[in-house]
């Protein structure tokens, strides 16, 4: 049985995570997607929402469990017994970080590979600022996001007002 973990901020999953997710668990026995909970203030959505999100997206594909961690990202995977980390490439700027992030972690687990999956093109300009940056600014986001994304979305940019610019700012894994 080989399992993966498909580690991220998802603040807030997008179709392009969600793509990677359905994906990665066609190729491995079970995929662990995790988010990564930590007390960053410009995150726009708690732990829990974000999970929430997640279990809504994998509710039809059983071999996908969706959990928070707040360990170092390879600490976690070999606590869950992972063979693999999933990531998803964008564009070179991705690879280029994605790469980084390969050996340095390669350097702390030898045992875990990286895997990576490229983007389905129409995903390939998606990301959580991008589309926290176009709902901000009254856009459609509904190419990007499911609806109770949407939604959520919409209601949190609402309560902030002019402070939702503040979380707009892409927040990532590797910062
Ligand atoms: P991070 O992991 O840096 O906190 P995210 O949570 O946004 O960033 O993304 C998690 C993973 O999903 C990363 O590997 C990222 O490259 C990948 N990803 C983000 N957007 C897309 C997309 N549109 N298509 C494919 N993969 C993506």
């Amino acid at each position: 049985m080989i399992t993966a973990l498909y580690p991220g901020s998802f603040d807030p999953i997008h179709y392009g995570h969600i793509d990677i997710a359905k994906r990665a668990a066609t190729l491995f026995d079970k995929l662990i997607w995790a988010v990564y909970d930590r007390p960053l203030k410009n995150l726009m959505f708690t732990t829990e929402e974000r999970l929430a999100f997640m279990r809504e997206a994998a509710k039809d594909t059983p071999n996908i469990e969706v959990i928070s961690y707040n360990s170092l990202t390879v600490e976690f995977a070999r606590r869950m017994g992972a063979k693999a980390m999933v990531r998803g490439l964008r564009v070179t700027f991705d690879f280029d970080v994605e790469y980084q992030t390969a050996l340095t972690n390669r350097e702390q687990a030898e045992e875990i590979e990286t895997v990576c999956l490229i983007t389905t093109l129409k995903y390939a300009f998606v990301s959580s600022s991008i589309l926290k940056e176009v709902a901000f600014a009254g856009g459609r986001v509904n190419g990007m996001v499911p609806p109770y994304v949407e939604a959520a979305l919409r209601k949190r940019l609402a309560q902030l007002g002019d402070d939702g610019g503040d979380k707009i700012k892409q927040v990532s894994l590797q910062e």
